[in-house]
């Protein structure tokens, strides 16, 4: 049976979190941008509403919600700051999430409660400067420390880090067999302070100002073997599963920035008076708003199909590359028209609407470019018709 009704209880949290990005997010969303540094201010409400372990168990401190849950969720708070939206979606669906898919009962209990909380933000550290779309590439190396058979070494640089510099516990991808490349990465957590990591390099960009960005430098650090996360070798397999989650996260965190796009251009066609009438009354402009509340309908319907499938347990691999993919063009696109329904103004910090071109961007190439979404896509599409053959 289809339905697209939303339950009582996700109509109530989508409201709750309405209020609170209303209130709390929303009349600083631009400041933040402006001021360019991390809102920390705003992690405790995050925390407090159980928006920092959405999905995991009661017993470890999260707020134990369907999948389905945390994409409505984070489609609001992107809408009202994608950068707070993003440090959301990183901390829920890589760092915690990294824990909880592959962490043994110990390390469940001394990381997650603390992250679901919000007392320790998390981050999740796979690209590297020579490593991005091809994993594979990565060199940041673990090596078994000599004479030992249960310490490690880890020495490398990560970067594009989001709550590079803010976070508490990581998760990093090292590789323990660089001959089997990707598949010879094993993932570590490593917590802030653990002698030889530190953060490197803060990196400028174009948008998410408020979202903090850094490298990663770990210089010898020393680990022991309870600080490795999942089986040996298995970091990429992990990642894998991960990225199907993140990857339908990022496509709800999108259409949050679409709607805010949307509706700051249809309060903008209303408003603004040329050749004696509302812009909203030129046909021209009419189209554009109906091509973007189109296609981020659309959009919402595939995300919210790739997450209710993760709810039944079932494989996603196709359908969050998809909704991924198309939730990103469907933003790109509507952000786009927004800055052009407000026309020279949409140009000028004035308006919020150019943040959130800027602020779009990120999600044709972040948890994988458009280009690597289509790979996985069309590898996906043929894998499954061969298994049917
Ligand atoms: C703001 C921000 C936050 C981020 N946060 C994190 C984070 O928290 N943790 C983390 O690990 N990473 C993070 N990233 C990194 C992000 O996931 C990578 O930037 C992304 O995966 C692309 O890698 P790259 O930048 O090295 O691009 P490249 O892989 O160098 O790609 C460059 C271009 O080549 C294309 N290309 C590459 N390979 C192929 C191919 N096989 N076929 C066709 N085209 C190809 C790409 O699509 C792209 O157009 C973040 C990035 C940004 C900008």
């Amino acid at each position: 049976m289809i339905d697209f009704e939303l339950s009582e209880d996700q109509r109530v949290l989508q409201a709750s979190v309405r209020e609170m990005c209303e209130r709390l997010i929303v009349p600083n969303a631009r400041r933040w941008d402006e001021e360019e540094r991390f809102p920390h201010e705003i992690v405790p409400a995050l925390g407090e509403m159980g928006l920092l372990g959405m999905q995991i168990p009661e017993a470890y401190g999260g707020a134990g919600m369907k999948f389905h849950d945390y994409v409505i969720a984070l489609e609001e708070v992107a809408r009202a700051d994608a950068s707070v939206g993003l440090t959301m979606a990183s901390h829920n669906s890589l760092c915690t999430g990294h824990i909880y898919l592959a962490a043994n009962e110990a390390q469940k209990q001394k990381y997650l409660p603390r992250l679901a909380s919000g007392k320790a933000l998390g981050a999740w550290g796979l690209t590297e400067p020579g490593s991005g779309s091809d994993a594979g590439a990565a060199r940041t190396r673990a090596i078994r420390k000599s004479g030992t058979t249960d310490r490690w070494v880890i020495s490398g640089t990560k970067t594009f880090i989001t709550q590079g510099s803010v976070g508490e516990i990581y998760v990093v991808l090292a590789s323990t067999s660089p001959e089997k490349k990707a598949k010879g990465l094993t993932a570590f957590i490593i917590e802030r302070g653990t002698p030889g990591f530190r953060t490197g390099k803060r990196i400028e960009k174009m948008g998410l100002h408020a979202s903090d960005t850094t490298e990663l430098v770990l210089e010898e650090v020393e680990v022991g073997d309870e600080q490795r996360l999942g089986e040996i070798d298995q970091g990429f397999f992990d990642t894998l599963k991960i990225l199907d989650k993140g990857r339908i996260g990022i496509g709800a965190w999108s259409i949050g920035i679409g709607r805010a796009a949307f509706e700051a251009a249809r309060r903008y066609a209303k408003e603004r008076v040329q050749f004696e009438k509302p812009i909203a009354e030129f046909q021209a402009i009419q189209h554009m708003l109906a091509d973007m509340a189109t296609e981020l309908d659309a959009a919402r319907l595939l995300v919210w199909r790739a997450a209710w499938m993760q709810d039944q347990k079932r494989r996603t691999t196709a359908e969050s590359s998809i909704a991924k993919y198309y939730a990103a063009r469907a933003t790109m696109r509507a952000c786009n028209a927004a800055v052009q329904i407000h026309g020279g103004y949409g140009y000028t910090r004035e308006f919020d609407v150019e943040r959130y071109l800027r602020d779009a961007k990120l999600a044709e190439i972040g948890e994988g470019t458009n280009e690597v979404q289509k790979m996985v896509i069309a590898r996906e599409l043929l894998r499954q018709a061969a298994e049917a053959s």
